[in-house]
């Protein structure tokens, strides 16, 4: 059986494992990985971290004009343990991308035109020679319309917050609690499904993937063979 290269878009609400079940996928097929959520997070720290957000307003001429002039360049760095991450103007910014302190307007940020005309335009050069897994909100409808295999994840908000707890706790935010994380969540979910531009919705020829009750071996295996049925020549 001969295997097509292919452009794999991953899509759906947040916190849903989607950056999980990507990575997965991509080191079982050897194909690149591409986190979109990263780079929409390393705009927002950006812009946190120059005063560009106030009492969640954006100053958007500045933040154009940063754009404009290519101050905030976005690049992923394989580490030597065999992960990628996320390196804004030079600087590793793994940790702080995410932080509550991003993840609380980084939908904000993500609503704006001309962010997002940006990042689709790096995203598409990225997947240009496909053999590629992006995930994110609107691969598979905006930034690689004609993917040929397009997935979209969801699970109860309950679940998914659930997880992002356990991850912030591992990482060691003892301060958070479990009904920030749901209204963080839910909160996200409902900007990213109503914004003007590119809104998170499922493309016509996505197939839905809910994990609420499936395991981390059930979910790579499934994604596996959808593989396989879309590879094939
Ligand atoms: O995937 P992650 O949850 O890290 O993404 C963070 C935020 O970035 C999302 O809540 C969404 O607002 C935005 N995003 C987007 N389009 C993408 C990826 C992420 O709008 N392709």
């Amino acid at each position: 059986m001969t295997l097509k290269k292919i452009t794999i878009a991953i899509d759906g609400h947040s916190s849903t494992g989607k950056s999980t079940m990507a990575k997965a996928l991509a080191k079982r097929i050897g194909y690149a990985y591409v986190d979109t959520g990263a780079m929409y997070r390393a705009v927002t720290l950006f812009a946190l971290r120059n005063k560009l957000i106030r009492r969640g307003k954006v100053d958007e001429p500045a933040l154009k004009e940063h754009l404009k002039r290519g101050d905030i360049a976005i690049t992923f760095r394989p580490t030597k343990e065999g992960k990628s991450v996320t390196v804004l103007n030079g600087k590793n910014v793994e940790r702080y991308i995410r932080s509550m302190r991003v993840s609380n307007v980084v939908s904000i940020i993500a609503a704006i035109g001309f962010v997002r005309k940006a990042m689709v335009k790096q995203q598409q050069a990225m997947g240009k020679d496909k053999g590629l897994v992006m995930d994110g909100r609107d691969i598979g409808t905006v930034v690689f319309p004609d993917a040929e295999m397009k997935v979209f994840a969801t699970a109860s908000a309950e679940v998914r917050a659930q997880r992002r707890f356990d991850e912030l706790r591992a990482k060691g935010d003892t301060t958070t609690t479990f009904d920030e994380v749901l209204a963080n969540v839910t909160e996200r979910d409902r900007i990213d499904s109503t914004r003007k531009e590119s809104p998170l919705r499922q493309a016509d020829d996505a197939v839905v993937l809910d994990n609420s009750h499936m395991t981390l071996e059930e979910q790579d295996e499934w994604l596996y063979n959808l593989y396989l049925a879309r590879a094939k020549n």
